[in-house]
């Protein structure tokens, strides 16, 4: 006997007809003679649909009341999974964030889990009880409910799977796992049986859409054991583990790629001490999130362009605020480039293999595709590059790694 979490997104709760397969499935289990939490998201567009709401009501809205407009999705879906559990004849029981309690610290919108009570739950669950827990919310510590950001319910559902000690945390989704690439831009793409904690992790935060990347985060800290598998379908999916579990190592596992990055360049920046420290310290003041740099040295000892990337969504943001610290950091002129994306290559096996970045410059090169910034951690190695050639990018590395499918 196991104890599982079963995580259901949007897709997999939306309408009445898939809210009975997800009872069907979690019926299974229970009759195998499992113990089961099930983790449910709002349905496919419906915190999209809240979270317009309150833009319309108020552009500036108040954090606190969107939490409490946009962590309605997951009440309902909650309650009807536990119905459509009952009308199987499992016994079960939904549970808000605040019942459990999660409780997240005071960030509301983007709140981070702090604890977890779950004996009231190991209780229920020996009861034979399955626990239908909505995710994406929980218990601030001023007593109010909270959201995770977007994609939250992933990181409940881990929560939730280390503090229960469960066996494993099964996220259903609309995929039938993680793919060595996008498979809408590869049609070669393979699906990957297992993936390293740290694989997922750099997949999820470059973009890879599959897992929320706090919920990867929080799987590699507690060494939950991970899946993403297809609620539609009934096959394996792929494994989120430890590296020493992983047989074959490949050098690079997946070709990933950011489509919303932007690029500015600050022209003609005094070549001076604190200079770095007045550019990106303001960025960070106004929470702008700053991913690649690079700064040339000056060859005139005065001054040197500095080129960085943040998100499209934040490029006016940043321009406005450099603009109004011109004269503080002092620089000539702001260059802005909307048009670019980020394409990564991953890999655990690149640790030990020297040449990775020379075969994708080459293969780049290839096709006349010109690399803007260069950025690599121990296990990736990243590109920017103009945002029309990205499919072709993605394609071309893919194969230049050996990842095509035979
Ligand atoms: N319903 C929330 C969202 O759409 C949480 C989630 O789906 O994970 O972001
Ligand atoms: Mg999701």
């Amino acid at each position: 006997m196991a104890r599982l979490v079963m995580k259901f997104g949007g897709t997999s709760v939306a309408g009445a007809e898939r809210i009975r397969n997800v009872a069907t499935r979690v019926k299974r289990e229970v009759d195998a003679g499992h113990e089961v939490v099930v983790v449910v998201s709002a349905m496919a567009g419906e915190t999209n649909r809240l979270v317009d709401l309150c833009r319309q009501i108020a552009p500036l809205h108040d954090a606190q009341e969107y939490d409490t407009v946009v962590a309605a999705g997951e009440q309902v879906t909650v309650g009807l999974v536990a119905l459509a559990l009952h009308e199987l004849g499992v016994p079960a029981r939904s549970w808000l964030g605040w019942q459990v309690a999660i409780r997240t610290d005071g960030v509301h919108g983007s709140a981070r889990i702090d604890d977890i009570d779950g004996a009231m739950l190991i209780e229920r669950l020996k009861a034979g009880q399955v626990a239908v827990v909505a995710g994406f919310q929980g218990l601030g510590p001023d007593g109010r409910v909270t959201t995770l950001g977007r994609g939250g319910s992933d990181t409940s559902a881990v929560a939730l799977a280390a503090a229960l000690k469960a066996d494993r945390c099964d996220i259903y989704t609309d995929v039938d796992g993680v793919y060595t690439a996008d498979p809408r831009i590869v049609t070669a793409a393979r699906k990957l049986d297992r993936i390293t904690y740290e694989e997922m992790l750099e997949l999820a935060s470059l973009g890879a859409k599959v897992l929320q990347t706090r919920s990867v985060e929080m799987a590699m800290n507690h060494r939950v054991r991970l899946q993403v598998l297809s609620s539609f379908e009934d096959k394996p999916g792929t494994l989120v583990v430890d590296e020493d579990e992983i047989v074959e190592k490949q050098i690079v596992s997946g070709v990933t790629y950011a489509p919303d990055e932007a690029k500015i360049t600050l022209l003609r920046v005094a070549d001076r001490p604190g200079v770095a420290a007045a550019i990106f310290g303001s960025l960070a003041d106004a929470n702008v999130n700053v991913d690649m740099i690079v700064q040339n040295t000056a060859d005139d000892g005065k001054a040197t362009d500095v080129t960085f990337t943040v998100s499209r969504a934040d490029l006016d943001r940043a321009l406005a605020l450099l603009e109004s610290k011109r004269a503080e950091i002092g620089f000539a002129r702001l260059s802005p480039d909307r048009n670019v994306a980020k394409v990564s290559v991953v890999g655990v096996g690149m640790r030990s293999h020297a040449g990775v970045a020379r075969t994708m410059f080459q293969a780049l090169a290839g096709k006349n595709i010109n690399i803007q910034v260069i950025s690599t951690s121990e296990i990736k190695v990243s590109v920017l590059i103009a945002a029309d050639y990205t499919e072709l990018a993605v394609r071309t590395l893919h194969a230049a790694f050996g990842l095509d499918a035979a």
